[in-house]
């Protein structure tokens, strides 16, 4: 990692937390149970496995996140793999409210195999607060019900050899070029093909009907009328890339590269560290104090939890991300009660084979992207995403991957 900009980085999050929680100054940090012996399921006796860790940081230029540099990246639009063949139909749609999802992050972890030298995985979710609610009801379902996700995962992969990049590894420089132009891309979000075109001005160009009327109520309205008349030629408007792609939504989250780091790398300094570490994560109470949130959890087993979370998170309060495949490492659940047994992960819908995990997003994003602090907010505690461990080929581009999203609890969001 970059130390200055880490540096920097670390500063600014004081900085924040300075401002934000002046009254907590007294707070007590977290009672750390130090008790053991009726912890049977997490190893917190053994030394724990490091994962690779995952940190936002403001990309220098902006030729970092364009697809051919296989940027891992967060917020804004997604860097497609393959720019052709993106999700279509219902795919790219919340299952609950029907709406076009928003791209929250894409991790690139190429495996080692031809089929398999470029892959990226990608997380969209909805909005709304009201249908992640629902989709907790969605998240058990097994076969044969098809759930109906407000969050979901796509893992695209190339070999070396394809259509849309050399074979040769990228400079990194701003001097990259991919080879061929990506579909055309929703006026509004950026995000999805844009196969629905304006009937007035046959020139805006939208994933949806309804990206087409936030674009018309934000400006659309007027300059329909002006492209109508200027001499632009709906012709001659190929496939974009996405750098040259203006987006006009402004909903979409900030923009940040992420990039990796080893947990061993981060030893201690556990005082400033977890005041750090639990400023982040109860940023979604920010009336409350850490002991009234612990006093929601219902039981022994969510407050060990939340403990033995914390404690982890505080070696690297920045950490955004936690990457685990081909390690023993396992995610680690905020919350004890609502995480997933093996049986509750399905099986590949493309390959039939067993799903891995293979990361974990962690609360601190949502403090990263500005997400608000009401009562409707997007809110969750952890995303964990298992990918097919053969990471087979399917019959599509972009293959839907499982996400178990866990909420501090159900008592805290219904309401
Ligand atoms: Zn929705
Ligand atoms: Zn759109
Ligand atoms: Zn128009
Ligand atoms: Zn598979």
């Amino acid at each position: 990692m970059d130390m200055d900009t880490d540096t920097d980085a670390f500063v600014k999050l004081k900085g924040v937390r300075i401002s934000s929680l002046d009254d907590d100054d007294d707070q007590e940090p977290v009672n750390i149970d130090d008790e053991d012996e009726n912890d049977d399921d997490d190893d917190d006796d053994e030394e724990p496995e490091p994962a690779t860790l995952g940190f936002f940081e403001k990309p220098k230029d902006e030729w970092m996140l364009y697809r051919q540099c296989f940027p891992s990246k967060a917020g804004g639009v997604p860097a497609w793999l393959d720019p052709v063949n993106l999700p279509s139909g219902r795919s790219f749609m919340c299952g609950i409210c029907g709406e076009p999802l928003q791209f929250l992050l894409q991790v690139y972890a190429p495996i080692e195999k031809e089929s398999t030298f470029h892959r990226m995985l990608y997380v969209f979710m909805c909005l709304s607060m009201k249908c992640l609610l629902r989709d907790q009801h969605e998240q058990w379902k097994r076969l044969p019900e098809k759930p109906s996700r407000s969050v979901k995962v796509f893992r695209c992969q190339l070999p070396r050899i394809n259509p849309f990049y050399s074979s040769e590894p990228p400079k990194c420089d701003g001097s990259d070029k991919p080879s061929g132009s990506g579909a055309v891309l929703c006026d509004w979000c950026g995000t999805w093909k844009g196969d629905k075109l304006c009937s007035s001005c046959r020139i805006g160009r939208y994933c949806s009907e309804k990206h087409q009327s936030m674009h018309w109520r934000s400006d659309h309205k007027i300059t329909c009328q002006q492209l109508k008349i200027s001499s632009v030629c709906a012709s001659n408007r190929m496939g974009t890339s996405v750098e040259s792609h203006k987006v006009a939504s402004n909903t979409l989250w900030p923009e940040f590269s992420i990039i990796i780091d080893d947990e061993s790398e981060y030893n201690t300094d556990m005082c400033e560290g977890n005041a750090l570490a639990t400023s982040l994560i109860s940023r979604n109470k920010n009336d409350e104090t850490m002991d009234s949130l612990l006093g929601i959890f219902q039981g022994d087993d969510d407050k060990k939890s939340w403990a033995y979370f914390q404690e982890r998170i505080a070696k690297a309060p920045e950490q955004v991300l936690r990457y685990y495949r081909n390690t023993s490492a396992r995610p680690i659940w905020p919350v004890s009660s609502g995480r997933p047994s093996k049986l509750d992960i399905p099986k590949c819908s493309y390959c039939g084979g067993s799903l891995c995990c293979e990361f974990q997003i962690l609360p601190q994003l949502l403090y990263y992207l500005g997400v608000d602090n009401e009562a409707d907010s997007l809110d969750w505690a952890t995303i964990v995403v298992y990918a097919c461990e053969a990471s087979c080929e399917g019959s599509v581009a972009y293959k839907e991957e499982y996400a178990w999203v866990q909420l501090y609890s159900s008592s805290t969001t219904l309401r």
